[in-house]
């Protein structure tokens, strides 16, 4: 785990390694739970970004009331960790995730979401067997066409089922309007989501008219919660990723406020040209999902290429890049960054302060 490493000067890390500047990262966790606390909604951050309970540990401290999660092996680590109340934003299909599921409620609430009939019988059996009640929300689709309800009618149908299936506890409704993160224009944006939340709410007070209590309306990403939260009828917001604010976040999807607190140590390993860099990260250590890396102190000098294990860097002239210097990358995005590494060195003042395992990298199932 080279905790040995605490204490050491960050530009003496041996590379590629993942790094957390932890003024910033905390500034962005401030940012975000002040947001939410001003607006009287309750964040769960998305755990898929950060993959590590010491990270949801810093949330909750925050603020946060628990976390998402989207496998049932990722629930596990955070429940094994002391996280208690956890959403699986994910649908649990299948005998061995159901009994596994079960068997955790006996360490922590998590929550399980369902959008179709098929799912529900099998989550109940598992429970009873189990002795234990598993609290469910019905997932509806907003618009993004991925999972969820396609209608009020469906919705209301499924949480009425939910509802009496012994070993089910009705919960609420979850929705994702991932769907309209990356729409540039402010006003468009802000209308696409509030369509999209619209469908949410009148599901619910359809739910609510049949008799049933929402008690949880759960919704929104890094993307889209500074719209989302505004919104009354919400009440709670999954949004993680902010945490690190990479660029996915702040070029795409038009995230305000956030500072770029993740970086990636990379070494100059070749000069084969004046104008070209070559970096020892590559797609093995460093997304480019959307939008491509950037040399944190280097604006005019861009990530060109990236294979493997190398990246290309254009050097422009005036720029020193000698063989063996050391540069921080900024990744194009957090999440699929993280599940390559198996730590992130969190540094201040530069020096390495922590170093925390990713403990739920790899928990796929
Ligand atoms: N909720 C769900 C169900 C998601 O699938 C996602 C992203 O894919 C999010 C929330 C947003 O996560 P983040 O804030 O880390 O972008």
């Amino acid at each position: 785990m080279q905790l040995s490493a605490i204490g050491v000067p960050v530009e003496e890390l041996d590379t590629p390694a993942l790094l957390l500047d932890l003024d910033r990262f905390e500034q962005n966790i401030a940012k975000m739970s002040e947001h939410f606390q001003a607006r009287g909604v309750a964040w769960r951050p998305h755990a898929k970004a950060f993959k590590t309970p010491a990270i949801a540990h810093q949330l909750r401290k925050a603020g946060a009331i628990g976390v998402t999660v989207a496998k049932v092996s990722e629930a596990e680590i955070m429940a094994a960790a002391g996280i208690d109340d956890i959403l699986i934003a994910h649908l649990v299909v299948g005998p061995h995730k159901t009994k596994r599921l079960a068997a955790l409620q006996r360490h922590a609430d998590v929550k399980a979401t369902v959008d179709h009939l098929d799912q529900v019988a099998p989550l109940g059996e598992s429970a009873r067997v189990c002795g234990v009640t598993i609290g469910i929300l019905v997932d509806v689709d907003l618009g993004l066409r991925r999972c969820g309800v396609a209608s009020a009618t469906d919705a209301v149908k499924l949480a009425q089922v939910v509802s009496e299936t012994p070993g089910l506890r009705f919960e609420g409704l979850m929705g994702y309007e991932g769907h309209a993160l990356m729409i540039p224009d402010r006003a468009q944006k802000k209308a696409a989501i509030q369509e999209a939340i619209g469908i949410l709410l009148s599901t619910k007070d359809a739910v609510e008219r049949a008799g049933l209590n929402c008690r949880i309306i759960s919704a929104g990403g890094t993307g889209s919660y500074q719209y989302t939260a505004d919104l009354p009828g919400i009440t709670e917001i999954q949004a993680g990723g902010g945490i690190f604010a990479c660029q996915y976040y702040t070029q795409v999807c038009g995230v305000e406020g956030h500072w770029p607190a993740l970086s990636l140590l990379a070494t100059v390993v070749s000069r084969p040209a004046p104008d070209r860099a070559i970096l020892d990260i590559g797609h093995k250590s460093v997304s480019q999902y959307r939008t491509p890396p950037i040399l944190r102190d280097y604006d005019n000098c861009p990530v060109i290429g990236l294979s493997a294990e190398h990246a290309v860097v254009g050097v422009a002239p005036g720029n020193d890049f000698p063989i063996g210097k050391k540069v921080a990358v900024i990744p194009g995005y957090s999440d699929f960054t993280f599940v390559l590494h198996d730590r992130v060195i969190g540094h201040r003042w530069g020096l390495v302060e922590v170093v925390w395992p990713l403990l739920a990298r790899g928990m796929l199932q």
